[in-house]
């Protein structure tokens, strides 16, 4: 099945509308989409009418950011209820600190001499409670310091660089509960973009899967084939299903296109097969 279960819009940090996404996904062929945005399910009552128009099969989703032993890591969620209070007041909490994180970092640019950093990144947020870094690698291309936002990630905004201020995301256990008491099923998004060794990357897995996660994404934009065969030996190896999700944000920014993607490899339960009675 072409299934989709990982993308963002203007609701985070894509820079297509859920709708525009929406027609893309069904002109490329997906048959099962969900949006995703970062900390957000803004836009989920959009996305799930959007697709409907298209004939599109939905499935609710965001993708939480997560501070697990000092590393950042993200876990999507899909099929919960999008009014959860729970999950409502988790996210909003999640998203809070963004504000003055992006202020230190506007700060931290500043002092390796790009001022306006914040205003600049906040004109490409669509969402103001959501200003993410990517709005401003977006303001550091159009400022004329990057050709790219690929060659922002490697020079600024990343740890060691100008432009980076560590933060505190929800924890692993908060993250995971908030989606499945929505009745949801909690995710581990791109696991080979972590920086985890073996033992952190176990410890990673088994936490999960303690708390009452239940798959991972074996197939996603940025993984390799290789990484594709690792994480699907991981998803038996852990009992976890497996999912498949682009990570698309923009037709100027992605490598990967919505619904351009392998198959899930044989063998494993996808997820969407937990979740049959929360396709809309
Ligand atoms: P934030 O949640 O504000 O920390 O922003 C993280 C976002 O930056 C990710 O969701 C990606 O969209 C984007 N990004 C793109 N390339 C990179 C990279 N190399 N490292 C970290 N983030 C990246
Ligand atoms: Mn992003
Ligand atoms: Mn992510
Ligand atoms: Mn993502």
């Amino acid at each position: 099945m072409n299934a989709d279960l990982h993308c963002h819009s203007v609701v985070s940090d894509g820079t297509l509308t859920p709708e525009a996404l929406a027609a893309r996904a069904a002109a490329n062929g997906v048959e099962l989409w969900s949006l995703t945005d970062h900390d957000e399910v803004g836009g989920q009552h959009r996305a799930a009418a959007a697709a409907r128009l298209h004939g599109l099969r939905y499935l609710t989703g965001t993708e939480i950011s997560v501070t697990f032993a000092d590393e950042t890591v993200h876990i999507v969620g899909l099929g919960f209820d999008p009014d959860d209070p729970l999950l409502i007041a988790g996210l909003a909490a999640t998203r809070g600190g963004r504000a003055a994180r992006a202020r230190e970092i506007a700060d931290s640019l500043a002092r390796a001499g790009i001022p306006g950093a914040y205003e600049g990144a906040l004109r490409y947020a669509g969402n103001p409670d959501l200003i993410s870094r990517t709005h401003f690698a977006r303001f550091l291309v159009e400022a004329g310091v990057c050709t790219d936002t690929h060659e922002v990630f490697r020079r600024f905004l990343t740890e060691g660089k100008p432009g980076f201020v560590p933060h505190r995301w929800a924890r692993l256990g908060d993250a995971v509960r908030w989606i499945a008491e929505a009745g949801g099923v909690a995710v581990i998004a791109h696991p080979a973009r972590y920086r985890f060794s073996a033992s952190g990357e176990y410890a990673l897995f088994l936490e999960f899967k303690a708390h009452g996660g239940a798959a991972v994404e074996v197939t996603t934009g940025s993984h390799s084939p290789d990484e594709r065969e690792k994480y699907a030996a991981m998803a038996l190896e852990f009992g976890l299903a497996a999912s498949r999700g682009s990570d698309f944000h923009s037709p100027d920014e992605s490598h990967c296109d919505l619904g351009a993607l392998p198959l899930l490899p044989g063998g494993l339960t996808p997820v969407w097969e937990l979740l049959t009675h929360r396709i809309q």
